[in-house]
């Protein structure tokens, strides 16, 4: 049965939480920097937004964790708000079938990535807010803030001075993509950016409410329009297709939402005109998505009987 009023989600997660917790994790936490492989894989959490601000959540649902390329979806919708489809000629919006830090695909295809939530394609989309505003994790800080009416929300400085010193690979990508000239910054001045982005630290119910304009069609918490009703209908549907690595197939098979992971554990997904969700859980799958966070996303789609399709 599809759940109507607000309060019918409290016994859904709360149903949810204690599945999970009688389901030992069988992921792993990421290890490519040691501030993220540091993680408890066994910490779950999970927050519900309705577009009028309410949130709800079980777990570590108040717990900051590194949001990762979480923030990849915000800063696509800051950059489209400011340069609209000019946007789509320097990154594409199919799904890559390749790993996120891939870097074969760039050179048959001009150093144009796939999509904007591979690495590649995220580097394109900061780099170009980065231009149009002068501070483009700042500019993402202030819009998380904001949506989330979490003045305290910030970076972990420790995550991201981690991912700086482990950052060849993104460095890589940068500097082929500039040689195709689809790079406007000075490279190290974008992978700064990058990484301060990455690193931002947020909690379920922060990222489950500042998700929330993709509920409202565009709509902002304050009322006002970030996005047109289009455009954020885009940005749905490029969360559907390409939001959760190489596994966006399965993940539509089987929560079908849109959704955005990240390594953190996080996971953000939309129901268009109902709520936004947030879980996270740091054990992950082989693909890079947390193992309780779908399980918990694909529950939540069943029990409730929400879902796009
Ligand atoms: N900071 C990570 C990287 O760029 C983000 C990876 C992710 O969450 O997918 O490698």
């Amino acid at each position: 049965a599809i759940m109507s009023t607000p309060t019918a989600f409290r016994p859904v997660l709360e149903r949810i939480a204690e599945e999970i917790e009688r389901t030992p994790g069988t992921g792993r936490p990421a290890d490519y920097i040691p501030a993220l492989a540091a993680c408890d894989p066994r910490r779950f959490g999970m927050a519900v937004a309705e577009p009028d601000g309410t949130v709800y959540g079980v777990g570590d649902w108040r717990e900051p964790f590194s949001a990762q390329s979480i923030t990849k979806v915000f800063t696509l919708a800051l950059d489209l708000a400011r340069e609209g489809d000019a946007l789509w000629e320097h990154v594409g919006r199919e799904p890559s079938g390749n790993p996120f830090n891939s870097l074969v695909q760039l050179e048959y295809e001009n150093g144009i990535p796939r999509n904007p939530f591979i690495n590649a394609g995220a580097l394109v989309v900061t780099d170009r807010l980065h231009t149009r505003t002068g501070d483009a994790a700042g500019e993402l800080l202030a819009f998380l803030r904001a949506e989330s009416g979490n003045p305290d929300l910030t970076h972990d400085e420790d995550v991201a001075a981690s991912e700086a010193a482990h950052g060849d690979r993104n460095a890589a990508l940068a500097h082929f993509m500039a040689s195709y000239g689809n790079i406007d910054n000075p490279v190290p001045v974008l992978l700064e950016q990058y990484f301060r982005q990455c690193s931002v630290a947020a909690s379920c119910a922060d990222l489950a409410l500042a998700t929330g304009f993709l509920a409202r069609h565009g709509i902002r918490a304050d009322g006002t329009r970030l996005l047109s009703r289009s455009r954020a209908k885009q940005v749905n549907a490029v969360m559907l297709t390409c939001g959760t690595y190489d596994a966006a197939g399965d993940f539509a098979h089987r929560v079908g939402l849109p959704g955005k992971s990240g390594v953190g554990g996080g996971i953000i997904a939309v129901v268009p005109g109902h709520c936004t969700l947030c879980v996270w859980s740091p054990g992950l799958d082989e693909r890079g998505n947390s193992v309780a966070g779908v399980a918990a996303l694909d529950r939540f789609t069943t029990l409730t009987g929400l879902s796009v399709f």
